[in-house]
C-alpha cells in the first residue's frame, strides 16, 4: 500500500470565464515568476478554451502544467461549441469535470461525468474530478450519500489503475466563491469519506494513491490551516488563483 505521504500534493487554477489568450498569458507568466515550490508540489493551471495554446507557450519551458476546464467525450463530429480530449495534444495534460458550475448551469450529469472521465483517461490525460454537496443537502445532512453516490458513478467504472492515475476535487457548492470554506475538519471528514469510497470502488490500495484537493473559497488566509490537514492532498483554487502573487501563497501552502 502506497503511504500517504508517497501522495504529490496538487495545486489546480481554476480560472473560469476569465482571461483571454493575452492577459491569459500574462497572468501564466506572473505564476512561474513567483518562488514556487515545484519540485514538491504539482501546479496546473486551467484557462478557459480561448487561452489553453497561449498558456500553454508561457510555462513550456516551466514544470507547470496546463488544464482544460472542460471537454466532450467523443472524440470528434458534429458537437458544436464542444473540444474533444485527442484536441488538447499538446496544449493539456489535466481536464477538469464534474465542477459544480458545469453541474448546476449546464445539467452536466454523473452519467457525463462518468464518460468524460473514461474519456480524458483514455486520452492519456489526468481528470480532476469535482465532487460536492449543495447547501440543501448540507443542510439535510446528505453530504455523505452525496459524496457516496457522485464518487461511486465514476471510479466504479474505472480500473484500479485509472483510480489511482486520477485526482479528485471535494468541492462543497456552498463553499465555491462564497467567501465561506468549509472548516479543516469538515472537509477532512468529508476527504475521508470520499477515500473510503473510492476504497470501496477499487480497492484500497488505488484509493490510497489517488490524490483529493479540497476547494472552495481557498485564500492566503485559510490555506495552511486546511492545506496541513492529512488526507488533504491540495487544492482546487478558483477566485484567488486570478492573483498570481495569491495563488503562490496557496502552492507554498501545500509542501508536505
Ligand atoms: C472553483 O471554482 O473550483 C472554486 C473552488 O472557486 P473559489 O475558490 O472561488 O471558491
Amino acid at each position: 500500500m502506497t503511504s500517504p505521504q508517497a501522495r504529490r500534493p496538487i495545486v489546480a487554477a481554476n480560472w473560469k470565464m476569465n482571461t483571454g489568450p493575452d492577459d491569459g498569458a500574462q497572468l501564466a507568466r506572473a505564476v512561474s515568476a513567483e518562488d514556487l515550490p515545484l519540485a514538491q508540489v504539482e501546479v496546473v493551471l486551467c484557462p478557459p478554451a480561448t487561452g489553453l495554446t497561449s498558456v500553454a507557450e508561457a510555462v513550456e519551458d516551466s514544470p507547470i502544467a496546463v488544464g482544460a476546464q472542460h471537454v466532450y467525450w467523443e472524440s470528434s463530429g458534429a458537437f458544436t461549441g464542444e473540444i474533444s480530449v485527442p484536441m488538447l495534444t499538446g496544449l493539456a495534460a489535466y481536464a477538469i469535470t464534474g465542477h459544480s458550475e458545469r453541474r448546476q448551469l449546464f445539467g452536466e450529469s454523473d452519467l457525463d461525468v462518468r464518460r468524460k472521465t473514461l474519456a480524458i483517461l483514455s486520452g492519456g490525460l489526468t481528470p480532476i474530478v469535482a465532487v460536492g454537496e449543495s447547501l440543501d443537502q448540507w443542510d439535510a445532512g446528505e453530504t455523505l450519500a452525496v459524496l457516496r453516490s457522485q464518487v461511486t458513478q465514476v471510479f466504479d467504472v474505472l480500473s484500479p489503475e485509472q483510480t489511482a492515475a486520477s485526482v479528485i476535487a471535494y468541492e462543497p457548492v456552498w463553499a465555491i466563491g462564497t467567501g465561506r470554506n468549509a472548516s479543516p475538519e469538515q472537509a477532512q471528514e468529508a476527504i475521508g469519506w470520499i477515500r473510503d469510497t473510492v476504497a470501496a470502488c477499487q480497492g484500497r490500495p488505488a484509493a490510497e494513491r489517488v490524490r483529493i484537493q479540497y476547494g472552495g473559497s481557498v485564500s492566503p488566509d485559510n490555506c495552511d490551516e486546511l492545506l496541513s490537514r492529512d488526507g488533504i492532498d491540495g487544492a482546487l483554487v478558483g477566485g484567488a488563483s486570478l492573483d498570481a502573487a495569491q495563488f503562490a501563497a496557496i502552492v507554498r501552502a501545500a509542501v508536505p
